[in-house]
């Protein structure tokens, strides 16, 4: 066991997604002493852990990106780029295509070159993985990481969890927080479609979630989110019923499958303990239920939560219960921005509902073959 003696970070962060990226680039550059751990590499050639994603950046990441002086690199878009979304319900047959504005990505390269923005002042152990973490009588906290092949200890006065759908710091700190989750089960197909597309399926036989399909770089990926208990038999079914829409999904590359948030009500999210801890991005349950579109939440968290601690200057325990107070207060309009997605969902995912929109062709473009 190894140890990095006296330090004591400002903060550390659990998880370099869009969130903890975001968070700890912030933070370092505002002169706080940053210490981050992410389980993925730094290279994006040398395999390990990648998030499975539909790679899709939309508007609200978009206008983060901006707000943030950000503008992507070309090695993170992946070809081609797509301009409307073909939505089919598998159970009636209906058809629609509607307008979209997504940017399509290679959604491993987006997290690494988030990463790779973090200045040099932060410690970042990539390949690493935090695997508890305490606090002592101080109040500091004591983290746990495996890296470089040794079990470390990592202390810090606050500690974030930007750790996705799983977060262990969630997990640990409230153990009793139930939030509703699904099982997103994603195939990489080498088989090349006759037309590159976005598409998304519903089938409300299988799942009340949906699923999508998105060309990226000569390949098809296909997924979809289902409740819990027998993800793999319904991808399975559902998969064969998109391929009978002519959707070329016989030869998978590889399969991917994580947890995936669906927040109901306004305590779902969670944001901290008030006492040095805090959560962003999907680990707060910061994600639409509706379109599952969660990096501009990850990614507009960390500003909030950023402005929040890079003002406090020291980051004493005393302030803990007033920053998780302004943390509370600033990201009420995104939880709000939240809610109302989750208002919106009878009208995508009410079958009745949907089939009125479908059939009504309100917002539907009309596509010449
Ligand atoms: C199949 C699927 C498709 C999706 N498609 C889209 C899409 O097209 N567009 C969109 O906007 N959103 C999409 N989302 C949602 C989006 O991916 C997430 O909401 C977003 O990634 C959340 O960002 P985050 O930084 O909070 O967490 P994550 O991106 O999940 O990042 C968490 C990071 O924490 C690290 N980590 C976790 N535990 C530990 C640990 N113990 N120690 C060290 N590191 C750890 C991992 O390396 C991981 O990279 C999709 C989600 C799924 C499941």
């Amino acid at each position: 066991m190894s140890e990095i003696p006296e330090k004591i970070f400002d903060a550390a962060i659990v998880g370099l997604g869009p969130s903890g990226a975001t968070l700890a680039r912030l933070l370092a550059s505002r002169g706080l002493s940053v210490v981050a751990v992410d389980r993925k590499k730094s290279d994006p050639d040398s395999g390990g852990f990648q998030k499975p994603c539909g790679g899709l950046l939309a508007e609200d990441a978009q206008r983060s990106l901006s707000r943030q002086g950000l503008s992507l690199p070309k090695s993170v878009l992946a070809d081609p780029q797509l301009f409307s979304v073909r939505t089919i319900d598998l159970r009636t047959a209906r058809e629609r295509t509607y307008r979209r504005f997504y940017i399509n990505m290679n959604r491993h390269r987006f997290d690494l070159w988030l990463k790779s923005l973090i200045p040099a002042s932060a410690t970042v152990f990539h390949d690493a993985t935090v695997r508890n973490f305490s606090r002592n009588e101080n109040g500091i906290f004591e983290l746990s990481v495996y890296a470089e092949h040794e079990e470390k200890r990592i202390f810090a006065r606050t500690l974030i969890g930007a750790d996705g759908a799983s977060s262990l710091i969630r997990r640990k700190l409230f153990p009793e927080h139930k939030i509703r989750d699904y099982t997103a089960v994603q195939q990489w197909f080498s088989d090349a479609q006759a037309r590159p597309l976005y598409a998304c399926f519903f089938d409300d036989r299988l799942t009340d979630c949906y699923g999508w399909a998105v060309s990226k770089d000569g390949e098809l990926v296909f997924g979809a989110a289902f409740p819990r208990e027998d993800s793999s038999k319904a991808y399975e079914l559902f998969r064969e019923r998109a391929a009978r829409f002519g959707f070329s999904l016989k030869k998978p590359v590889r399969t991917e499958a994580c947890r995936v948030l669906r927040p109901e009500k306004m305590s779902d999210f969670v944001l901290g303990d008030g006492n040095g801890a805090f959560l962003i991005g999907e680990a707060a349950g910061m994600i639409s239920p509706s379109s599952l579109e969660g990096m501009s939440y990850a990614m507009d968290s960390a500003e909030i939560l950023a402005d929040i601690l890079a003002a406090a200057g020291s980051l004493a325990p005393e302030k803990f219960p007033q920053l998780a107070e302004d943390y509370r207060k600033r990201s009420r309009k995104l939880r709000l921005k939240l809610l109302t997605k989750i208002l919106k969902n009878p009208f995508m995912y009410n079958p009745a509902l949907r089939n009125l929109v479908m059939r009504s062709g309100i917002a539907a473009e009309r596509v010449k073959n």
